[in-house]
């Protein structure tokens, strides 16, 4: 999937696309907005989507940055989620972000990651060489960022145990180490729900992607989400195999579902290439009418 270009080269649209998958320093991307609307231009992209883990804390920043820029954007967020044994995780668009139920949501996870990540470094502690305060040094939004495993590796590779991000997720900060521990969440179920209150758009990210998950949703909970108002299916991403891809798409032209991509982009936090996997301009037409929790900036037909 990775081209030298960042362009994904089996990207089936006319127009340069949008990348609706895109993280920042307001949770574990290393760029901080300005940059990412910077390199979203140079890259040409058509436009593209703020989706932090957690948080719609970096909005303000990311749509700032957009209209000076003249850059389309979609405020959105990737909302950790399970659905009974599988962990998900949701690509929320252009909901209201001053909902009281969603804003309730995001500090009950935000809070359950510190809590989480804390007694994880506790444990790592007693075996490598970093503190707490090693871990929060590696955060630059304060508490408005998202905190989780990536920043844990940042310090890791501070302390010199790993060489960078992805050789810490393959050592200590896996999920399969003794060390991990996983992240408290709502369901799909509330979060669905949460999402299509505030007048959202929800789009299931990765779904899969089998080497994050040891379980993948099945197509019946895809089908009980789709009841439940689900909007899409994240097709085009880097970790999901093609036979992965051919049930996505068969699900999705079963149920009339949106299909989108995106890059899973974390600055130099992961090897992923901004604008790598995209999303056609029809299909983020579509999210643009459905939604009414709040409207992108700088689109084209506005
Ligand atoms: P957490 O949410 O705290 O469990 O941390 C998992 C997150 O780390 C995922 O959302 C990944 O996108 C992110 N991540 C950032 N960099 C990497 C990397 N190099 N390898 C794997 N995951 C990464
Ligand atoms: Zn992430
Ligand atoms: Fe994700
Ligand atoms: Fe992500």
């Amino acid at each position: 999937m990775t081209h030298e270009t960042g362009v994904n080269p089996d990207l089936d649209q006319d127009g340069p696309g949008w990348d609706l998958h895109c993280h920042t320093v307001f949770s574990d991307g290393t760029m901080t907005p300005a940059q990412m609307v910077a390199l979203a231009g140079k890259r040409g992209l058509a436009g593209l989507a703020i989706t932090d883990h957690d948080t719609n804390a970096g909005w303000e920043m990311a749509a700032q940055a957009a209209e000076g820029a003249g850059m389309p954007l979609l405020l959105g967020t990737e909302i950790t989620a399970e659905d009974r044994n599988v962990s998900v995780h949701m690509l929320a668009y252009l909901y209201d972000s001053e909902d009281k139920v969603i804003t309730r949501l995001f500090e009950r996870t935000r809070r359950a990651r510190l809590t989480r990540t804390r007694t994880m470094v506790d444990r790592i502690s007693r075996d490598y060489p970093i503190t707490w305060t090693d871990v929060l040094d590696q955060v630059k939004e304060g508490g408005r960022t998202t905190v989780g495993r990536p920043h844990i590796a940042d310090a890791l590779v501070g302390a010199g145990v790993y060489r960078d991000r992805s050789e810490a997720f393959a050592g200590v900060c896996s999920s399969s180490s003794p060390y991990y521990l996983p992240t408290p969440s709502p369901t799909t179920h509330q979060v669905l729900k949460a999402v299509k209150h505030a007048g959202g758009v929800v789009v299931i990210a990765h779904p899969g992607a089998a080497k994050r998950n040891p379980v993948l949703l099945s197509d019946e909970q895809i089908g009980n989400l789709v009841r439940e108002g689900l909007d899409g299916l994240e097709v085009r991403h880097r970790d999901n195999p093609p036979e992965e891809r051919e049930r996505l798409l068969a699900l999705a032209e079963r149920w009339d579902l949106l299909v989108t991509g995106g890059s899973d982009w974390h600055g130099d936090g992961k090897p992923n290439e901004l604008g790598e996997n995209r999303t056609s301009a029809p299909v983020v037409e579509r999210i643009v009418r459905r939604a009414y929790g709040s409207r992108p900036v700088g689109y084209p037909s506005e």
